[in-house]
Formats: structure tokens, C-alpha cells, sequence
């Protein structure tokens, strides 16, 4: 008899979140199989972590190798993976200092935190740090503060004070907000959960300047965009804008949970005592973030998401042309690319592309996001688009 597996979790897990059907048991690439053994091409990558392709040979062999030697020594002592994972994303950013943290949210409440210091030491003791609506930053209760959504923040009031949410890609509302405690502004550089929502030209650069002009640190939330999805290693290339501080996560150890935030040497002020991980760093994660990283480096992996996204997001113009009544946004950079539908059929789209042997990341009940492996080739990217409109008529039809 065969394991009822969403009883299972139905007995068993808190229930946070409706799950897609689909008991997903091994990956391979672009492709996963499920528990009966039916294959779908992943075009979610695990919320775009999974950007080398699943079980990557390079960082499995990384993981394997440093599993059989040592995986955790706590920050008390050197080890070498985290060292070389240091020495790759600083020689390889415009950043000069790293710290690890264990995910998206820890690497953001460290950047928050080396803000406040700054604020403190250099800002007339300003705390305040200002981020944008629409946004997503993590979901620890500083984090709910810093995310621009009500419906993640309702429920945790009262919210960690500090935070000020101002309209997305509005330069004159950031000015009206900032104050004379303002130390930060975070945001991403391109808004990923929030339904992959691109800034306007100039937009970075006004913010720039703005925090030039005023003393105040810049903070960009790379956990999504980073690791190479935007076409560049890190998304600030980009778009051509330098941050003060850069988080990293999802991407950095290819489906190993680890974090980063980076910080210019100019605001470098955490010192001993300051903050700290038993986890973060730790050698198992390192070793497989500095393989992804310098194998995602070495094969200009960057490169390929930059030309395939620019193919995929070709094909899905020519389907917005060919289905206007449906489709009337197509959105994103490199493989982060959204389709905004006329109507709430994201939910439908992305169950019927499930049994096309799809999957799909309903983003907002009327837009569907992609992000799938960087290393995907343009016949893969042909194979989804038979796929999604398949299952874009079956959801339309049902
Ligand atoms: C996913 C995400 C986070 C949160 O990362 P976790 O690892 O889930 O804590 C933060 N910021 C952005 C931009 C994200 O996409």
C-alpha cells in the first residue's frame, strides 16, 4: 500500500499554508519526479533557491565531502568553507565585509541591525529605517514590520517599531518620509514576491543619491535577486546602483539554507559582542554556498539566465499578443518573470499546469511567477510554453 502522504501532513503539520498536490521525491536539473514517479519541469526552483539546477553535481559533491569531514565548529573557531565563501561573494560584489546568518529574514534583521549601530555612532542615534509597500523582507516580527503588506502584519500588531512603509517606486514619498532618524532604506531591487514588480528607470539612482545626500545607509534586500537571477551575479549590477549593505539567501547555497548580509567598509561597525550565530557560517552550508557560488561564477551562469530570460520573456510576449483578452502583463528580468493575468485565474493556471507536468508559483491570485533553474536551455523554455498555454486553456475551459 502506498503512503498517504497530504494525510500525513494534514495529521501532523501545522497547517500554514495550502500545499499543491504534488509530493515531489527527487530532482535532477530542471526536472523533478513525484512519488509515483510523474516528471515536472520545476519552474519554481524551490522560491528560487534551487539555481543551479537540483542536485548539482559540484555542490553535492561539496556537500558530500565536507559532511564526511566537519560540519559545524560554531564561530568560536576558523573554518576554511567559510573563509573561501567570504573571499568569493566580496572579490566577486562591491561590497567589502560578509556575515553569515541560517535564511532571508536572519541576513535582513543583521542588516537592520548594523543600520541602527550606524544610526547610533553616526546618524544623531537615528533608528529609523523606511522600506517600501508591496515589498517582502522575512517573516520574523521585525521583518513583518519591514514588509509593506498588511495582511502579514495584522495579525502580529504590535508590530517592532522603527519601520515606515512608503509607496512602491515613488522617489518623493521616500523623501517625505525620511527624517533626521532615518538610518536606512531597504529595499529590493526588483520586488520579487510581491508580484516581481520592476522600478522605474532612475528609480535606484534617486535613492542613491537621496541617502548620499543624507547620510543614510542603503540597503538592498537581495535574498531573491541575488545569486544570479536577474541576468547578473547580483542584482544591484544590474540596475547599475551600489548598495551599502546587500542580504543574500535563497540562491547562495542551492538549496542549502544559508543567509548573508554584506556591508561597504565604510559602514562596517558591528564588533565583538554585537550579534552572532550558532549556526550561521557553519561548514556544511559554506561549502556548498562556495561551490554554487564559484561554480555560478566560472560558468558565467549568470550569462545564461540573462540570454535564456530574454528568450522566455520573448515567448511570453508573443503569447500576450496572441491571447490579449487573457494575458496583459508580462513582467521581470532574467528568470524572474511574471505573467499578469486579466482576471483571478492564478490558482486554476497553476493546478492545471500541475498535471501538464509544470510547476508554477501563483504569485497574486491574477499573476503567475517563474523562476526556474538559471541553467535552463531555450528548448526547455519551449517545452513550458506548450505546457502553459495547455494548461492556461484548461483552466480557462474549466
Ligand atoms: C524570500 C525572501 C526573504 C525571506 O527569506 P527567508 O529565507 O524565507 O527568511 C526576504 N527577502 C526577500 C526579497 C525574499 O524574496
Amino acid at each position: 500500500m502506498t503512503t498517504d502522504w497530504k494525510a500525513k501532513e494534514a495529521k501532523y503539520y501545522m497547517h500554514v499554508v495550502n500545499r499543491q498536490p504534488v509530493v515531489i521525491d527527487r530532482g535532477e536539473g530542471a526536472r523533478v519526479w513525484d512519488v509515483d514517479g510523474k516528471e515536472y519541469l520545476d519552474f519554481t526552483a524551490g522560491w528560487a533557491v534551487v539555481n543551479l539546477g537540483h542536485a548539482h553535481p559540484a555542490v553535492t559533491k561539496a556537500i558530500q565531502d565536507q559532511a564526511a569531514k566537519l560540519m559545524q565548529t560554531s564561530n568560536q573557531f576558523y573554518t576554511t568553507p567559510q573563509l573561501e565563501l567570504a573571499e568569493a561573494l566580496v572579490e566577486n560584489s562591491a561590497l567589502d565585509k560578509v556575515f553569515f546568518s541560517n535564511s532571508g529574514a536572519e541576513a535582513n534583521e543583521g542588516a537592520v541591525k548594523l543600520a541602527r549601530k550606524y544610526g547610533r555612532m553616526n546618524k544623531n542615534g537615528g533608528q529609523e529605517i523606511i522600506t517600501v509597500l508591496n515589498s517582502f523582507h522575512g517573516r520574523t516580527l521585525a521583518m513583518a514590520a519591514a514588509t509593506g503588506q498588511p495582511h502579514y502584519q495584522e495579525i502580529w500588531k504590535p508590530l517592532t517599531p522603527g519601520f515606515t512603509n512608503v509607496p512602491y517606486d515613488d522617489l518623493d514619498a521616500m523623501k517625505a518620509a525620511t527624517t533626521d532618524q532615518t538610518c536606512a532604506i531597504m529595499v529590493e531591487v526588483l520586488q520579487g514576491e510581491g508580484g516581481v514588480n520592476v522600478p522605474t528607470e532612475g528609480y535606484l539612482k534617486g535613492l542613491r543619491e537621496w541617502c548620499d545626500a543624507n547620510n543614510i545607509l542603503l540597503i538592498f534586500d537581495e535574498v531573491q535577486t541575488g545569486a544570479g537571477r536577474l541576468g547578473t551575479l547580483f542584482g544591484y549590477q544590474a540596475f547599475d546602483v551600489e548598495p551599502d549593505v546587500m542580504t543574500l539567501a535563497k540562491g547562495l547555497g542551492n538549496g542549502v539554507p544559508i543567509g548573508a548580509f554584506l556591508c561597504k567598509d565604510s559602514c562596517d561597525v558591528l564588533e565583538p559582542g554585537d550579534h552572532g550565530s550558532t549556526f550561521g557560517g557553519n561548514a556544511l552550508a559554506t561549502a556548498a554556498a562556495n561551490a554554487t557560488v564559484r561554480f555560478m561564477v566560472d560558468n558565467d551562469v549568470p550569462g545564461n539566465a540573462k540570454k535564456v530570460g530574454a528568450y522566455f520573456k520573448g515567448k511570453l510576449e508573443e503569447y500576450k499578443a496572441a491571447n490579449s483578452e487573457v494575458v496583459v502583463d508580462v513582467r521581470g528580468m532574467g528568470l524572474l518573470l511574471a505573467l499578469q493575468f486579466s482576471d483571478t485565474i492564478s490558482a486554476k493556471v497553476v493546478a492545471a499546469c500541475n498535471e501538464e507536468g509544470l510547476l508554477l508559483n501563483p504569485v497574486r491570485p491574477d499573476a503567475i511567477r517563474f523562476m526556474p533553474p538559471l541553467t535552463i536551455t531555450e528548448s526547455d523554455v519551449d517545452e513550458a510554453m506548450e505546457k502553459l498555454g495547455r494548461g492556461i486553456a484548461k483552466a480557462l475551459a474549466s
